[in-house]
């Protein structure tokens, strides 16, 4: 019987590693994407002679799916794990929140919200029945386990830092999500919080997956961004903006649900629906090139309001600075809603207004330790955690037959990050197949 093909669009590490686990099965791939590089939210870019990721990236000892893949590229080996530790930026002082002393010490609680604040960390964690908090707002579960105080003082600003208004209809099946990955990246490390990363980031990564793609000979094409998807005959056809053509048996589409009515017509309405009803969260990240350590903590939650930016990433309390040539590299994320007007905003406006703060909240920087800023932005990161969320997801299997529209909206009860997505594209692929050979 004649091998089917796929083509695949989007070559993030979803697409790439749906290509690769395809050819290892004997299938012909091709990995079509818009960008001149593939890797998406995963690629890197050179800054100041830095080549590093655009968008943050740490591997937690627990993320079995990365560290698998890892193994498979031979790059598993050089891993790097470093024990890291958490800021607390509130009313106006930074505080260490790195282990339960210093939990115990930390001054906006007194000491009952302190044990609820724990105890919601604990109860919420040994939850298993995540399909049963997306009946319930966030707001709702937080407050009811952690009292009003606690929940003003410290999980407000963080849901807005990382949802900004949005928190109001997300589920606590998020909250549930985000604890569960915290409590794992502790759990293997002797309650310590152990992160990793490889060498050379995930430019490395990217660059070694890509050579093994090709070596899978999977064809690889970038630079190509597709307009439309439609059936003809036996064949599923791609249409991309330059006017090219290709047709395979099979296709899967990796890109972000907001493109895809517009993007195949053909679909049923209520398919067009759920795709259209899917909300997504976006990130404007400055990288930042700094002559000098701003803190020891790889990550600063902020509580305080009126900070543009919703956290602080500094990569060089993970990364050896060696490998930055002495030089540091932090993070300055603010999380917003795709359609938010400030994305419009120009890399000068964005660059004032983040720097003004960060020289506010960490003294001992002067304008004059700032070698570098670069703004990274994309808007479709992450779909919001609505109530009922995973019952109102579109299907992977289309209605057009042999298109198969898989993306990270469909990460149902985990926070985004790759592990997740290689999960998701090694799960699905499986259901994905046993269709399509099922009905050969
Ligand atoms: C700020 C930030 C911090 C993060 N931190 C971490 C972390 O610490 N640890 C972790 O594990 N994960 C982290 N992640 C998440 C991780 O980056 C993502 O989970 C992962 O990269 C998503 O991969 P994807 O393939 O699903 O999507 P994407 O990377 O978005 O890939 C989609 C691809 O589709 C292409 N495309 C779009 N439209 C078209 C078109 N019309 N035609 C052809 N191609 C098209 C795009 O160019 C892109 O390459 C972070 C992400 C962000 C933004």
């Amino acid at each position: 019987m004649k091998q089917q093909t796929f083509g695949i669009i989007g070559g993030g590490m979803l697409g790439m590693t749906l290509a690769f686990r395809l050819s290892q099965k004997g299938y012909k791939v091709t990995l079509f994407d818009a960008a001149p590089n593939f890797g998406g939210l995963a690629s890197a870019w050179n800054i100041d002679g830095i080549t590093w990721d655009k968008f943050y990236h740490v591997i937690l000892l627990s993320d079995t799916y990365t560290r698998n893949l890892l193994k498979d590229l031979n790059l598993e080996n050089e891993m790097r794990w470093v024990e890291t530790k958490t800021g607390f930026y509130t009313e106006g002082k930074l505080y260490s929140m790195s282990n339960t002393f210093e939990f115990l010490k930390f001054p906006p609680l007194n000491i009952l919200d302190k044990l609820r604040l724990g105890g919601t960390i604990f109860y919420t964690s040994k939850l298993k029945n995540w399909k049963r908090l997306e009946r319930i707002t966030v707001e709702k579960f937080l407050k009811r386990l952690s009292g009003k105080n606690t929940f003003e003082k410290i999980w407000l600003p963080l849901l807005r830092a990382k949802l900004g208004d949005t928190y109001k209809n997300t589920s606590a099946a998020f909250i549930w999500a985000t604890i569960q990955r915290m409590y794992s990246a502790r759990k293997s490390g002797l309650k310590k919080e152990m992160f990793g990363y490889l060498p050379g980031g995930y430019a490395r990564i990217l660059d070694v997956f890509s050579t093994r793609l090709k070596a899978e000979n999977i064809e690889l094409k970038s630079g190509f961004k597709a307009k439309s998807i439609y059936r003809d005959d036996d064949q599923v056809n791609i249409e991309f903006t330059d006017g090219s053509n290709y047709k395979f048996d099979n296709i899967i589409n990796t890109i972000p649900s907001s493109f895809i009515p517009g993007m195949v017509p053909d679909l049923s309405d209520e398919e067009i629906q759920k795709h259209s009803d899917i909300e997504y969260l976006g990130v404007i990240c400055p990288n930042v090139i700094l002559k000098k350590a701003i803190s020891p903590y790889y990550v600063t939650n902020i509580t305080d309001s009126g900070v543009p930016f919703t956290g602080v990433i500094e990569m060089t309390a993970l990364v050896d600075k060696r490998d930055f040539s002495d030089k540091h590299l932090i993070y300055l994320p603010k999380y917003l809603q795709s359609n938010d007007p400030y994305f419009e905003k120009t890399d000068k406006e964005i660059s004032d207004m983040f720097l003004d703060y960060l020289l506010k909240m960490y003294p001992h920087l002067h304008l004059n330790d700032i070698e570098h800023v670069e703004i990274a932005r994309a808007r479709n990161v992450f779909a919001l955690n609505k109530l009922g969320y995973s019952n109102s997801l579109p299907p992977v299997e289309s209605s057009v037959k042999g298109l198969y529209l898989l993306n990270s909206a469909h990460i149902t009860n985990g926070t985004l990050n790759i592990n997740e997505t290689i999960q998701l594209a090694e799960n699905k692929l499986s259901a994905i197949l046993s269709g399509i050979n099922g009905a050969e």
